[in-house]
């Protein structure tokens, strides 16, 4: 048994999105639990702590927060953050991402870039992670072996191309490879940990690039793939609808190329002319769909219906010019809507910042759309959401008694100005008011050296070397 001490916050029990501010708990003197098994056995105030756990070691903290949930994020781009692209989407894939993918065919480098991806997931407190992947098999299977090392979450799979400009041609594959390698990959690595999709730690899914970046017959093939796979657990994970820059943007691109009538009906298989079936759906609840800003009614709906999620990348959407996912229509929608960085297009791996940033751009959204995101939707939607995202809600993502504990350990003196904003900014008088903005100060205020201890399943993340 082990005692964490600490304020403590967390979205407890399994809310729908909009009704997360009822499931906020705070504990200002807090004490979680962790059995010697990495379960959470007991929750509450310090001051209530059972005499079972009395003799039980003690570890302080200024504030506990459950681990943060990255529902896209790319592990070949790791080194392309920040990068000038000179345009929008399809050109900075050109000039910068592609690129640099290529790299990652040399198993030296892909082996260094894993390291340093574990270290840059560790650092901003990422315990879980839906990883979109490299081509290269060699460098997927460092990136798992690195995340095991580390004792993190993982989803990823390999990126998809069979089709693609020049600069894109070493990650493109034949639609039989493409095929082969996926499978290959879902053998070796899916629920490699425990055999079980419900408790695993580290997980596979099929991940095309985008529509474009595939064909109609690759599309139907990989849904015959996942009409298999699905079952075992295997995830779906793509893009949607990211940008909209009028006559030649990646959306009017693929509405072009497929003849489709919506973008997702391209994932739901009826990528044929017309929006006419040709295949198996990839949608479910075991996949997510990153962006999402321009959708039409009907495409949000069925994403609803089908328990999709979206992983929402404000941040990424800044850089590349995307626009901005209209906040409330989606939440009225009921698709679950978790976070994203989006390295590289994202230019800030810590989550809780990306959360800052959806911030900013809902309360600038235009007219009645424009909203102050309500500070428990902000730690729901980094945390939470983001294990719902993963169909993972029953083992992480909130600090309820039973589950995995997967936590951060945040300590203020280690980030000066948040230690200021904390301890000497305005609070309201009303106790409930004052929560609520310390909440809200810690997470957009955070960055990532307050971060003072990663947690998964009860164990500290162990952090590779460079
Ligand atoms: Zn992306």
């Amino acid at each position: 048994m082990h005692v964490y001490r600490a304020h403590i916050f967390h979205i407890a029990g399994s809310p729908a999105q909009d009704q997360v501010d009822r499931a906020l708990v705070s504990h200002p003197d807090g004490a979680l639990v962790v059995d010697g098994d990495g379960r959470i056995v007991h929750l509450g105030p310090w001051a209530d702590l059972p005499d079972a756990f009395a003799d039980a070691p003690v570890t302080r903290a200024d504030y506990l927060l459950p681990g943060f949930v990255d529902s896209h994020l790319h592990y070949p781009q790791s080194y392309a953050t920040a990068a000038h692209g000179g345009g929008q989407l399809l050109e900075w894939l050109d000039h910068c991402i592609f690129p640099t993918e290529s790299q990652f065919a040399d198993p030296e480098f892909a082996d260094r870039a894993a390291r340093y991806f574990t270290r840059r997931r560790i650092a901003a407190g990422t315990t879980a992670a839906m990883v979109f992947g490299s081509a290269f098999p060699v460098a997927q299977d460092a990136l798992y072996r690195w995340t095991d090392a580390a004792g993190l979450r993982i989803v990823s799979g390999r990126g998809i191309q069979t089709v693609g400009p020049a600069a894109a041609s070493s990650l493109i594959t034949s639609e039989e490879d493409a095929i082969r390698l996926t499978a290959e990959e879902i053998d070796r690595w899916h629920a490699i940990d425990t055999g079980d999709p419900r408790t695993a730690r580290i997980q596979v899914g099929v991940v095309p690039r985008f529509s474009l970046s595939v064909t109609p017959r690759t599309l139907a093939a990989l849904g015959e793939l996942y009409d298999h796979a699905r079952g075992d657990g295997v995830y779906f994970h793509s893009h949607l609808n990211e940008n909209n820059r009028k006559g030649d943007g990646e959306i009017a691109a693929v509405l072009g190329s497929y003849g489709v009538e919506a973008y997702l009906d391209t994932y739901d298989g009826r990528f044929l002319p017309g929006s006419k079936t040709g295949g198996h759906t990839l949608l479910g609840r075991r996949s997510t769909l990153a962006h999402a800003v321009h959708c039409q009614p009907r495409e949000l709906d069925r994403m609803a219906e089908t328990g999709t999620s979206i992983a929402h990348c404000p941040t990424s959407q800044l850089f590349l010019g995307s626009g901005t996912m209209p906040w409330r229509a989606t939440v009225a929608a009921g698709v679950n809507i978790a976070l994203g960085t989006d390295i590289g297009a994202g230019d800030e791996w810590l989550i809780s910042r990306v959360a800052g940033d959806a911030y900013k751009v809902h309360i600038s959204e235009e007219g009645d759309a424009g909203t102050a995101l309500h500070p428990a939707e902000l730690l729901f939607a980094a945390t939470l959401a983001g294990a719902r995202a993963l169909d993972m809600e029953h083992a992480f993502g909130n600090l309820d008694v039973g589950k995995d504990a997967d936590f951060l350990l945040i300590e203020t003196s280690r980030w000066e100005p948040l230690e200021g904003m904390l301890s000497m900014g305005i609070r309201a008088d009303d106790e409930e008011q004052a929560t609520l903005e310390e909440l809200f100060t810690l997470l957009v205020g955070m960055r990532q050296p307050a971060i003072a201890g990663v947690y998964v399943q009860g164990r500290r993340a162990v952090t590779p070397e460079l």
